[in-house]
């Protein structure tokens, strides 16, 4: 079989980039690898669906600029002559929330967001108690509300690209990619687990939390693991006014989700592997303290449900890695390592990728500083604001 681009991984990411491919060069050969078309595992449906532009780094706050506007208007643009397109878009805006020590931190993030066109309100802790009167600010130092970021539903965002480039002409293949055949300078063909072959002039590694054992399979290292994160659905226990999705600087983090809220606590040294096994006690031991003591209102929270799903953590610096294997196969592409923050900028990574392989170079957003040059020279490329 032979095909122009080969995308291995067909979940948000990699069906972004189909879309995207065929949005740029229509009637492309794009054929995307994905083995499990119900996406059990899939971070995106596990995901909370979060998207915000309070980052720090100049990439990441476009990426989420493009990607929030592109979600705002996804139901209109996604629809295809069979199905409609459902984001379930909620501008609940996001809020995060600092202790004295790291105010000045949050201030210069600001002004950064400022500078890039995006509506940051900095508010004192009097400020954030007239604003969210069930909020515990005798600890804090301040916060920055986002009134125009919000939320919506991975699944349906998923599914939408996936329909949609479909409807341009993607193939899904209902297959893996069990290893790669390549000569000195090209990867020449992917070889599926069905024993089919696919010829290719590009490819694109968009495996999330697999993207580090796929890559090994061309003989690149890529330094994303899998990284286990419980996602809770609770009640408070007493009323609370409607809150945006509240982030601290402990990696709290939380939202609205029907009559109840959805989030977790994300603990960065869990150890790395392919682990969907759930700790029932989690709620309980770790996110019920931090909650209740910033809301009392939560002293009586409930955990309705705890599920696992995987950060695809970039080991070296928390950031995607987005473009080609410069110093080995240069047709070989990756998008992946978005450590938690692959669902918003989809839509962004797609488009860049899609721009390389079309027109040889980024058109719209340059995101060459997240290339994989920064892996091999070993120099981190990071986040200074909450993860
Ligand atoms: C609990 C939780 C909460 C999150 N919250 C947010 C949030 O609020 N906002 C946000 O932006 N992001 C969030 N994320 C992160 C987000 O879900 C991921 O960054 C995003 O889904 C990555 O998309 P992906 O397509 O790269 O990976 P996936 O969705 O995991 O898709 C990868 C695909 O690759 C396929 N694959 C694997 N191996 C092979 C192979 N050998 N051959 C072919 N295909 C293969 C898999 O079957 C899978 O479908 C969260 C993640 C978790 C776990």
């Amino acid at each position: 079989m032979k095909a122009d681009v080969v995308i291995i991984g067909g979940g948000i990411v990699g069906s972004s980039v189909a879309y995207f491919l065929l949005k740029e060069a229509p009637g492309l050969p794009v054929h995307v690898v994905e083995p499990d078309p119900t996406y059990e595992f899939a971070s995106a449906v596990r995901a909370s669906g979060g998207c915000r532009v309070q980052f720090t780094c100049d990439e990441n706050i476009e990426m989420s600029k493009f990607g929030i506007a592109f979600i705002r208007d996804f139901d209109r643009t996604m629809a295809t002559q069979a199905s409609a397109a459902h984001a379930d878009w909620v501008e609940g805006g996001y809020l995060f929330i600092v202790p004295p020590a790291q105010l000045a931190g949050l201030e210069r993030s600001v002004r950064k967001q400022r500078a890039h066109g995006c509506v940051v309100e900095l508010l004192t802790p009097a400020e954030l108690k007239a604003k969210f009167p069930s909020m515990n600010v005798s600890d804090l130092g301040g916060g920055a509300y986002t009134p125009h970021d919000g939320w919506c539903d991975p699944h349906g965002l998923l599914w939408g690209f996936r329909r949609k480039a479909v409807e341009l002409g993607a193939v899904y293949v209902e297959d893996r990619v069990e290893a790669a055949e390549a000569d000195a300078t090209k990867v020449r063909s992917v070889v599926l687990a069905s024993g089919q072959r696919i010829e290719a002039d590009a490819f694109v590694n968009a495996c999330g939390a697999w993207a580090g054992a796929v890559a090994a399979k061309f003989g690149m290292q890529l330094p994303v693991a899998p990284m286990r994160r419980f996602e809770h659905y609770f009640t408070a226990g007493a009323p609370v006014e409607a809150l945006p999705y509240v982030k601290d600087a402990a990696r709290l983090a939380f939202r609205s989700e029907g009559k109840g809220f959805s989030g977790g606590l994300v603990d960065g040294a869990e150890p790395r592997g392919f682990n969907f096994d759930v700790d029932h006690g989690y709620f309980e031991r770790v996110v019920w303290p931090a909650v209740a003591e910033r809301f009392p209102a939560f002293e009586a929270a409930k955990c309705h449900r705890t599920w696992s799903g995987l950060y695809e953590q970039n080991e070296l610096d928390g950031n995607p890695v987005i473009g080609p294997w410069t110093n080995g196969l240069p047709n070989l592409h990756t998008v992946a390592g978005f450590s938690g923050h692959g669902m918003m900028h989809a839509p962004a990574a797609g488009r860049g990728i899609a721009e390389l392989i079309v027109h040889g170079q980024y058109r719209t957003l340059d995101l060459a500083r997240l290339g994989y040059e920064r892996i091999v020279a070993g120099k981190p490329y990071a986040e200074e604001g909450i993860l």
